[in-house]
């Protein structure tokens, strides 16, 4: 068993480090069982069984198809409040090369992101809530499917989530393998960036790579596309604002004919960004560019563009509240308020649409080197960090919901 090798303070810190090694053991079980969004019943099941052996009060299953949801009610029920906590519980489409006892059992499919940590801490929160009930209110456990691109928490949403457990405010975090063990990290408004996916199709007339003339080039078209979208951010936004544009797949003819021109074209990319209207530009002048760059050279293009997930914008109320939270388990020296947002994406950002909240970032590097990266095929959650995600869930509980004579 790994020692644990930072303190952390609170009650709810030192009684979830007792069953720190069965955290350990389910946080392995479903690394070994990864799954991909929407197809967690192996997961769903084990969580609804680990679940009932906490001795929560409600288990409601099948809520945007795997999700589940789990009711803790506090010992006082006076305040009428109710508090969301979020964990996401998918694993993704990659080879593992890793070579540990726990690793993926199932071919191509890996918890490269490190969902199975989130689950764990989730459910220790829950044993350690259910057993001890020192809160004026009801927690409401979101275990959210489909959180890598397929968008499990737009369809939790869908299916009821917010008007069957009416939440005043929810919380979430993510294991972060670049920040030390035992920090953690939060800031007061945006945390992760909007994802946007662009499909730019460049139609001309294709012939013989001898006479070109006869032809409309959609191979020169789609590479002066490419270099003109780079103009937007840097010409088109404020330099202190954010946003990427990158043009991530080429596709155009056939690598085994060499003098064959051909007549369609395609690029894929992405767009980040924080902000509404700057989205909105990017947008707009994507359209513009692509179509009038195409135009020039005698091609077309056509620009999908798609909005995936929006922005992830903690609010500044409950981000501070949060933040409170986190310096009582790991003191001052140890949080940083002033995170550096990611340009990445999180579908937590569904959920902060509809109801005021913040997500953390939960250190996981063992030692003063960063971690393998998410998505990395060496990548593994740090079980080290288990008791201090849980009691950090079950602390935002606890703080939130005070029993009468205990609040802070
Ligand atoms: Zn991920
Ligand atoms: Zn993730």
């Amino acid at each position: 068993m790994d020692a644990v090798r930072f303190k952390a303070a609170g009650k709810a810190f030192t009684h979830i480090a007792q069953y720190h090694p069965e955290l350990t053991a389910l946080r392995r079980e479903l690394h070994a069982h990864p799954e991909l969004g929407f197809e967690e019943h192996y997961t769903s099941a084990r969580v609804k069984e680990a679940l009932r052996q906490c001795g929560v009060d409600e288990i409601h299953d099948a809520i945007g198809k795997t999700g589940l949801v789990a009711v803790i009610r506090g010992q006082g029920q006076g305040s009428g409040a109710m508090v969301g906590l979020r964990a996401d519980m998918d694993a993704l489409s990659m080879v593992e090369h890793n070579e540990f006892s726990w690793c993926s059992t199932k071919p191509g499919l890996m918890h490269g992101c490190g969902h199975d940590g989130h689950t764990a801490m989730l459910v220790g929160a829950a044993r350690y809530l259910a057993a001890t009930r020192c809160f004026d209110g009801t927690a409401v456990l979101i275990f959210q499917p489909a959180e890598e691109g397929r968008g499990g928490a737009k369809a939790m949403i869908a299916d009821g989530l917010f008007e069957r457990f009416p939440v005043q405010s929810i919380y979430a975090m993510h294991n972060w393998p670049a920040m030390r063990a035992g920090t953690i990290g939060i800031n007061m408004g945006a945390m992760m960036a909007a994802a946007d996916r662009i499909t730019i199709e460049v139609s001309g007339r294709g012939g013989h790579g001898a006479h070109p003339y006869q032809t409309v080039d959609v191979v020169l078209a789609a590479a002066h596309i490419t270099t003109a979208v780079q103009s937007i951010v840097a010409r088109n936004v404020r330099a202190i604002d954010s946003a990427v544009i990158s043009l991530c797949a080429v596709q155009a003819g056939d690598l085994g004919a060499f003098s064959v021109m051909p007549g369609k074209a395609t690029l894929v990319g992405t767009v980040r960004s924080f902000d509404a209207a700057i989205q909105d530009r990017l947008e707009q002048r994507l359209q513009e560019i692509c179509s009038a760059v195409a135009l020039g050279l005698g091609a077309t293009a056509q620009v999908s563009y798609e909005r995936l997930f929006p922005a992830t914008i903690n609010t500044e109320a409950e981000a501070a509240f949060a933040a409170d939270v986190a310096q009582s388990l790991v003191g001052q020296e140890n949080l940083d308020r002033n995170l550096e947002p990611s340009m990445g994406a999180e579908d937590f950002s569904f959920m902060l649409q509809h109801k005021p909240g913040a997500y953390l970032r939960l250190g996981q590097a063992q030692g003063s080197q960063p971690g393998m990266p998410l998505h990395s095929s060496r990548y593994d959650f740090n079980d080290e960090v288990l008791p201090l995600g849980a009691a950090l869930h079950a602390s935002l509980i606890e703080q939130a919901m005070p029993l009468p004579g205990q609040k802070p």
